[in-house]
C-alpha cells in the first residue's frame, strides 16, 4: 500500500523540462581574461551551443543572457526562480597564475544539485579531452539563491599552456556543450 502511495505521489511530481541556462558575466564584467581569451565571450558561446543541444533533447530553455549584456548575479537567480521545478545550469571558465593548471570541475550546494553535478562531471569525463577536477560543494551567490538544483560548470583554464587553445576552439567548445546537455539528460525524472 505504501509503495502504490509513493508511486502516485512519484506521479504527481513532474520530472523538470525546463533548464535555466546562465552564461556567467558579461558587459562590463569580463570575468577572466587571458588574452586573447574572454571568458564572458567563451561562456556566452558555450551557453547558446547548450541552449541548442538541450532543445534538440527536447527541454524548455531560458538564458539568463543572450548577448553582451551586464546581469546582476542576484537577477540571475530571480530569473531561474520564475520557472519553479526548473534546474539552473551556471557556465564559467577558470584562470590560475599557474598555467600548469587545466580541467573542468562542477560546483553545487544543494543534495539535488549534487546528483546534477556528478551527471554533468562523469559526461564530460567521457567526451572532453582534458582532465576531471571532479565536483564541489561551494556557496556560490547563484547557487545559493536559486530554489531549484542548481550547479556552476568550470569549463576549462583559458590560463592553461595546454587547454588554452582548445578554449578557443569551437569544436571543443561545441563537445563541452553536448556533454552537458548529456548530463542534464541522464538525470531527467530523477530530480
Ligand atoms: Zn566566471
Amino acid at each position: 500500500m505504501l509503495v502504490m502511495v509513493l508511486c502516485w505521489l512519484a506521479g504527481l511530481l513532474p520530472a523538470f523540462d525546463t533548464v535555466v541556462i546562465d552564461a556567467g558575466h558579461g558587459g562590463k564584467d569580463p570575468g577572466s581574461v587571458w588574452k586573447p581569451h574572454y571568458e564572458k565571450t567563451l561562456c556566452l558561446d558555450v551557453a547558446k551551443r547548450l541552449n541548442t543541444a538541450l532543445k534538440a533533447r527536447g527541454f524548455k530553455t531560458v538564458m539568463t543572457r543572450t548577448d553582451d549584456t551586464y546581469v546582476e548575479l542576484s537577477e540571475r537567480a530571480v530569473i531561474a526562480n520564475k520557472h519553479p521545478g526548473a534546474i539552473f545550469v551556471s557556465i564559467h571558465f577558470n584562470a590560475n597564475r599557474d598555467r600548469t593548471v587545466r580541467g573542468f570541475e562542477t560546483h553545487y550546494r544543494s543534495d539535488k544539485g549534487k546528483v546534477l553535478a556528478e551527471s554533468i562531471q562523469e559526461s564530460m569525463k567521457k567526451s572532453v579531452p582534458s582532465r576531471s577536477r571532479g565536483v564541489d560543494w561551494e556557496d556560490l551567490k547563484v547557487l545559493r539563491e536559486t530554489k531549484g538544483p542548481a550547479v556552476l560548470v568550470e569549463c576549462g583554464f583559458i590560463s592553461s599552456r595546454t587547454e588554452s587553445s582548445d578554449c578557443g576552439s569551437w569544436k571543443h567548445r561545441q563537445m563541452i556543450a553536448d556533454a552537458i546537455a548529456s548530463g542534464i539528460a541522464a538525470v531527467k525524472g530523477t530530480l
